[in-house]
């Protein structure tokens, strides 16, 4: 029953979605399969019955964090950000259940949430709630605070529940950097640049094309987070995985990435610029 609900859903997705989207929803449902099949084996003696229970369950995971991203890519069509908190809700339902899946615990028995510099969990079971303090997101954040290139955004952080920052370095040398994100923050340039177009006139860049496209890569970073108990968590530093999180593991699949196929085809920036627009 269990595997025909997963054949169901590739059928559907293969039927449903353009080639393109395909790829991209396969990255995120199988990545999401193999991130709780993997973490399984550290929370539980592994056997293969383990493991695939966690990866069936870790596949549901993912296609609820891709259908996050579906959500970017229709607020592009009004060009606003009405949907962008239901898609990171979306985005931490999904990478809640590819962590309840790897621990063995029911799909809904523990919520958690990628909160400005904060990483909250809710134990439904017990009633009971915990906060870390996300150290790249800090850290980030903090330098942009105090470099007087970078001021920070109000409106777009509650919009976006992300760290925000306008740029006001004015770049000369291409190719230009329109925005960046680290951890849950991030920056767009408010310099002008413009392009050409087909009849040879130039026109502004939009710079909610780079919002979404930085904000894809924001929900990547959250996606990959249940891998944490490989690297931090297992190190058990006295307070440190208790009250923080350090989340290097999309950091480090984006690096390998791109050493292996270069910027322009690296999946995660082909994935961010796909759902911007
Ligand atoms: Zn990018």
């Amino acid at each position: 029953m269990k595997k025909l609900f997963v054949v169901i859903v590739f059928t559907q997705l293969s039927i449903y979605l353009k080639c393109e989207e395909l790829k991209y929803a396969s990255i995120d449902i199988l990545g999401g399969g193999i991130v709780a099949g993997i973490q399984s084996c550290f929370s539980q003696k592994p056997t293969i019955k383990s493991i695939s229970k966690a990866f069936y369950k870790g596949c549901i995971g993912g296609a609820i964090q891709h259908s996050s991203k579906l959500l970017i890519k229709q607020s592009a069509l009004n060009n606003n950000f009405d949907l962008v908190w239901p898609a990171r809700i979306c985005n931490s339902l999904g990478t809640s259940i590819i962590y309840n899946a790897s621990q063995n615990k029911g799909l809904f028995d523990e919520f958690y949430m990628q909160f400005y510099f904060m990483y909250l969990k809710y134990d439904v079971k017990n009633n009971k709630f915990n906060t870390k303090v996300d150290i790249i997101t800090s850290v980030n954040s903090l330098y942009m605070c105090i470099n007087n290139n970078y001021k920070f955004n109000f409106i777009k952080s509650l919009k976006l529940n992300v760290l925000y920052f306008d740029n006001y370095e004015e770049q000369e040398i291409k190719p230009y950097v329109l925005g960046r994100a680290i951890g849950n923050s991030m920056y767009v340039v408010k310099q002008k640049f413009y392009r050409l177009d087909n009849e040879g006139n130039y026109y502004e860049i939009d710079k909610n094309l780079t919002v979404r496209h930085e904000f894809i890569h924001i929900l990547q970073y959250e996606q990959y987070i249940p891998l944490n108990s490989i690297s931090i968590d297992k190190l058990h530093i006295k307070y440190v995985s208790d009250y923080c999180l350090l989340n290097i593991n999309f950091g480090l699949l984006y690096f390998i990435n791109d050493k292996i196929f270069g910027y322009d085809n690296n999946i995660f920036e082909k994935q961010a610029n796909y759902y911007k627009k």
